[in-house]
This record gives structure tokens, C-alpha cells and sequence, in this order.
């Protein structure tokens, strides 16, 4: 995989070779497409359900969904006690929760997270080989050299990388914390080094007006879509509101009514004065949406337009990896278990500590500049 430096960004290709996969067994976009499993029949979707309810039981596990997978995923993780929720929401009760099992479905990074805050428990998901294109495209080696280049900085990555890139960095940030985290950095005077969403950083440079050099990582879901096709379909349906991720393109956030993580977003459809909504962010969240909203509408935004090179349509195809059966056979088999380095462990702990730390206090109420120099790291 070759690494180019333009300007201050750096840029690798997310796709992997073919032979990636058996190489350290995440799978690129391709082969992740080719392992979604099949929607199974409605008799076999219930009996499913039903073993996965009394295995969580037996086993005293909990499940942690996140908002873009399968619906029947979301659901059973809510109605066994667990969690559905961003990524952020899924460390935090991942770490706090009492149970000594957790199925994560997400992907890879989700259940390294879980992994790094817990090394004690047993963390499973329904495909180990679930991962991410900004994950693929950020790999811990030429990240560490393009760090060396900017000892000055302090290194903030976003929470979709591997325990050994996190391992390299002073803050974890999620996409539902990272301006606070940005902007108490920029008050204390640090210069910023961000990997690896381009679109995300961009968005937090023009909101705290930090200085930031880039890793040119793209999540391949948001980067897909259009403004140009947007606007029409805002014309279309005038009254909508546009709720985007801002890991989406510039000319697409210029467009929102509202930006931000998903939990914002539905925090926003919940709130927002409006019974129409164009969304930008992965179609898994039209569910959760739908639901806490019945009488209101949600229209996907376009991904399709000029120059489209959709590898997404607006779903994750790392997301789609997680299914029942998988979460069957990794209750019942113990297989899929995430394994860390311990080592790696120690190093990844701490950027993620300050993270769930520093939006704790936030949470509290203290004012995020001061927090800095007690969490170690300015
Ligand atoms: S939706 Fe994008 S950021 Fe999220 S896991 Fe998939 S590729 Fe990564």
C-alpha cells in the first residue's frame, strides 16, 4: 500500500489487494459485500431471535448494536436490557455493564473498543472480519511515520481505527464528541495532527478554526453522497429538513439544517419543528428513526448523480456482515472472540479513558478548557 503526502494531507487507498483478507483477515469492500448474510425466512428469522434471547441468558451476556446494523439486531439488543446506540454510547456500556459477555455488532473497531476497556470480559460479534474503510485505510504503520512528522501535535484520531493507531494517539474522539474535544484543544493552545476522516476533520476545522493537518481517510457510505442530486430532491419535498453526518462531503453539510453524529441526528428528528426529514448518514439509521418518529417521514439522501461511484448506496456493506445466525453461532460456539494485545491494551486505553473522562465532566457540567491538564494529555 503506498502513502502520498500532499499539502499536509495524506492520503491510502482504503480498498485492499484481494489477498488483504487472508493476510489479516478484514475484508475489503468486495469480499464484505460477498459475506452479507442471506435474509433468512420468517419462521427461521423467529427461531433465531429465540436462541439468541436464550443464550444471552444462559451466558449471562448483554448485546451492544450499533444504530447502522440489521433491524432485528437493534431490536433484541433493546429488548434483552442491552444497547443500541453510536459508538461513544456502546464504549461507555460496554465498559460500565455488569455482564462478563458482550455480543458488539458493528464492526471490528467497535469490538476492539469494547475489548480494550474490558480485557477481562469476553467480547463476541457475529463477524470478526467486519471492519471499516477508514480503518483499512489508516494502517498503523505509515500513520506512526506521518505522526513523527508532526511531533508538535497532539494526535487526535476518530474512534473508527485499530487498537494500534489508537495506541499512536494522544485523544480517541467520536463524531458525537470530537468538536468539544477539538475546541478545548484549540483553547489551550495545541496544534492538531487529525486521522483519518477528511471530511469529519474538515468539518471540525471550520467549526473551532483549529489548526489541523490531515489523514485523507473517507468513510465510503457518506463520501458517496451527492449535493447536487440533494438539492433537487430538496425541491422536491421543500418542507423537509436535512439532517446530515459530517462525515460527509463539504458542498453536502453546507446543505443540513442540522449536522452532526447519530445521535444527534436523532436527537434532532425527535426535536426539530418539522414532520419531513432527508437524512445523509447510513440507511441502517431509518429504522431507529422510524420508530421513535411513526408519524413522521424520512427520505434517504441521494447517493446516485454525476460521477457516482457508489460502493455503498448509504449502507455500510461491514455493517451488513452482522447477522442472527452469527450472533447464534458466537453465543453458542464462543467463536468470534475479539483478542487484543495486551500491550496494545495498555497504550489504546488511555486516549480512549480521556475521551469517556472529558465527556463525562462535560456531561457534569464543567467547563471543558479546564479539563484538559487533569486528563494528561494537552
Ligand atoms: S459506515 Fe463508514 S465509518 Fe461506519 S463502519 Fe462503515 S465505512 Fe466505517
Amino acid at each position: 500500500m503506498n502513502a502520498t503526502a500532499v499539502l499536509n494531507r495524506i492520503g491510502v487507498a482504503y480498498e485492499q489487494p484481494l489477498d488483504a483478507h487472508a493476510a489479516d483477515g478484514r475484508c475489503a469492500t468486495r469480499q464484505a459485500w460477498a459475506r452479507v448474510p442471506p435474509e433468512p425466512a420468517q419462521a427461521e428469522r423467529g427461531a433465531l431471535k429465540d436462541r439468541i434471547r436464550r443464550l444471552l441468558k444462559e451466558r449471562n451476556a448483554s448485546m451492544v448494536s450499533h444504530y447502522y446494523v440489521h433491524p432485528d439486531l437493534q431490536d433484541l439488543a433493546e429488548e434483552t436490557g442491552g444497547l443500541v446506540g453510536d459508538s461513544l454510547e456502546m464504549a461507555r456500556f460496554g465498559r460500565d455493564h455488569a455482564a462478563q459477555t458482550l455480543v458488539v455488532s458493528g464492526v471490528r473497531f467497535m469490538g476492539e473498543t469494547a475489548k480494550i476497556l474490558s480485557p477481562e470480559k469476553t467480547i463476541l460479534m457475529p463477524d470478526l472480519d467486519a471492519s471499516c474503510s477508514l480503518d483499512l485505510g489508516c494502517p498503523a504503520d505509515a500513520f506512526g511515520a506521518f505522526c513523527a512528522e508532526h511531533p508538535e501535535r497532539s494526535v487526535v484520531v476518530y474512534a473508527n481505527t485499530s487498537a494500534a493507531v489508537k495506541a499512536r494517539a494522544d485523544w480517541v474522539v467520536t463524531s458525537s464528541c470530537a468538536l468539544e474535544i477539538v475546541r478545548a484543544l484549540r483553547a489551550a493552545g495545541r496544534k492538531i495532527l487529525w486521522a483519518p476522516d477528511r471530511h469529519l476533520g474538515a468539518y471540525i476545522q471550520r467549526e473551532t478554526g483549529a489548526d489541523m493537518v490531515f489523514w485523507s481517510g473517507a468513510c465510503i457510505v457518506h463520501d458517496e453522497f451527492k449535493a447536487f442530486e440533494l438539492e433537487a430532491l430538496k425541491q422536491e419535498h421543500p418542507r423537509a429538513k436535512v439532517l446530515v453526518h459530517p462525515e460527509s462531503p463539504a458542498e453536502v453539510v453546507a446543505l443540513a439544517d442540522a449536522v452532526g453524529s447519530t445521535s444527534a441526528i436523532l436527537k434532532a428528528a425527535r426535536e426539530m419543528d418539522a414532520q419531513e426529514f432527508i437524512v445523509a448518514t447510513d440507511n441502517g439509521m431509518l429504522h431507529r428513526l422510524r420508530t421513535q418518529n411513526p408519524d413522521k417521514v424520512f427520505h434517504e439522501a441521494p447517493t446516485s448523480g454525476h460521477g457516482a461511484t457508489c460502493k455503498s448506496c448509504a449502507h455500510c456493506p461491514w455493517m451488513a456482515m452482522n447477522g442472527l445466525a452469527g450472533v447464534v453461532h458466537a453465543l453458542e460456539t464462543g467463536a468470534n472472540a475479539v483478542l487484543v494485545d495486551p500491550a496494545l491494551i495498555a497504550r489504546a486505553r488511555q486516549p480512549i479513558d480521556r475521551m469517556l473522562a472529558f465527556t463525562a465532566a462535560l456531561r457534569s457540567g464543567q467547563p471543558a478548557a479546564g479539563l484538559l491538564p487533569h486528563l494528561g494529555a494537552v
